[in-house]
């Protein structure tokens, strides 16, 4: 079988090249010119782990190419996944659907019968029916199928997330006929997810579309209230790696998403919850949890600037500040929405010379942040000279740094541990005034 994966972002390339993985032929469209070229040279645009080799392994077999000549693939394809950015609209919480729309109608002009048109990108509730409505209107002797297939993959994790996944969620037009077409193509080319259970969650189009960002917009309020409980801990004495775990060996809770931080960042969170925010607006059904965890998180990032500026004893001016990490998290590439990209510009203005280190974001990040920031070659020469260090991605690396080889490099002992990388007792212990998010003065 084959198939046409429109989009070589994130998600349709990990998408692209694990369904080739599986067995399938996948062409992979992408429009923007010299990201085509990187990809048919083999020099993947995005760092994620194992996704290098495994496109090259795919493309050796002869199940994937890249292309930007849509109606090619289109004529040998029996589905085609559209998975384009739906970033957020200027100027409104909107999800930006101009990327989809335009794959829409690039579909309609040269789909051939029978063909079964997939969402995978994270799009708001209505828009798999607008989709086929841009197809039936282009087209109005066509006939073809629509499904809505939103991606749950985190970046770092991205291949392991796609070949074992918790679930694939699936949206259908037909709910009830067990052997429509739609329904019996994706139970084929997901055929190799499914052990004594199937992974596959049927259900109507609205409902998957909602699945996706009910599902991102739990998350970011999960870890907006560890964030709270972090500051809380912290005025209180208490420790929220305690708090957390005691909170997360309930099963109705569970452990994950509770370790404070920065501020959700990234490609994802912040767009779907505005998006979820301002579709719910539109529906009449305001969620006011959400648009709370949309201030909190916002405000905790400027929150975190300041606290950097009391901790120097109220200015920055003339202070150096080693920055470990830049990018939302670790394991990945993508500055998209990064922490660091409100909190640095803050540091800067307030007068702060920035030392920065990140393994993967430096080159997004130059295009970014504001002039006047030295890009380090490692970690120790970000802390060279400082009188501060500042974490904020939890780079595996970064962990390996002790307290004496820092010491040699830095000329300060503050540190501002936003991951909780190190065990505080240890710095303290070598006499570096170290704090950490979360965790209380310790009581006699
Ligand atoms: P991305 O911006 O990294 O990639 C999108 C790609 O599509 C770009 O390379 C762009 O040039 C290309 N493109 C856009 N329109 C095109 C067209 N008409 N023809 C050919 N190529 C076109 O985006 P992404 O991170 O891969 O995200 C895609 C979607 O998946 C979004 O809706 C996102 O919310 C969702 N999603 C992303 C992640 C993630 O971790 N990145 C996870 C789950 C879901």
């Amino acid at each position: 079988m084959h198939i046409t994966m429109i989009g070589g972002g994130y998600v349709g390339l990990v998408s692209g090249a694990c369904l080739a993985a599986f067995g399938t032929e996948v062409t992979v469209i992408e429009h923007d010119p010299a990201r085509l070229d990187r990809l048919e040279a083999g020099d993947i645009p995005l760092y994620e782990p194992g996704l290098d080799e495994l496109i090259a392994r795919q493309r050796q077999a002869g199940r994937l190419a890249f292309s930007d000549d849509l109606a090619s693939a289109l004529q040998k394809s029996r589905a085609v996944f559209i998975a384009v950015g739906t970033p957020t609209r200027r100027g409104s919480g909107h999800a930006d659907l101009s990327y989809v729309y335009a794959a829409a109608r690039a579909i309609a002009a040269h789909a051939p019968d029978n063909l079964l048109i997939v969402t995978k990108s994270t799009v708001p509730v209505g828009t798999g029916r607008q989709v086929a409505a841009i197809v039936r209107q282009a087209r109005p002797d066509l006939t073809f199928h629509i499904a809505s297939n939103p991606e749950f993959l985190r970046e770092g994790h991205a291949i392991t997330d796609f070949i074992q996944p918790d679930r694939v969620i699936i949206g259908l037009e037909e709910t009830t006929d067990a052997s429509s077409p739609a329904r019996t193509l994706l139970e084929t080319l997901y055929a190799p997810l499914n052990g004594p259970e199937s992974r596959l969650i049927f259900m109507g189009l609205e409902s998957a579309e909602l699945t996706k960002y009910a599902a991102n917009a739990f998350l970011a309020m999960k870890v907006t209230f560890a964030n709270e409980m972090a500051d809380l801990c912290e005025a209180t004495g208490g420790q929220i790696t305690d708090v957390t775990r005691g909170m997360g060996l309930d099963p109705r809770i569970g452990p994950h998403f509770l370790t404070p931080g920065p501020g959700y960042g990234g490609s994802c969170f912040p767009k779907d919850t505005q998006a979820l925010a301002t579709s719910a607006r539109l529906a009449g059904t305001p969620t006011q949890l959400v648009e709370t965890t949309i201030a909190a998180n916002e405000a905790r990032k400027r929150r975190l600037a300041e606290r950097i500026l009391t901790l120097a004893g109220g200015s920055i001016t003339d202070c150096t500040i080693a920055v470990l990490g830049l990018t939302f998290k670790a394991h990945t590439d993508d500055m998209r929405q990064a922490p660091s990209l409100t909190i640095l510009p803050l540091l800067h203005e307030a007068g702060a010379a920035l030392r920065v280190y990140d393994p993967q974001g430096m080159d997004t990040a130059r295009c970014l942040l504001p002039d006047g920031i030295l890009y380090a070659d490692s970690p120790l020469h970000a802390a060279e000279g400082a009188d501060m260090l500042l974490v904020l991605t939890e780079w595996p690396d970064f962990a390996a740094l002790t307290p004496t080889r820092l010491a040699a490099h830095m000329k300060g002992r503050r540190i501002l541990d936003c991951r909780q990388i190190w065990q505080a007792e240890d710095w303290q212990k070598a006499g570096f005034d170290y704090h950490c998010l979360g965790i209380g003065p310790s009581r006699p």
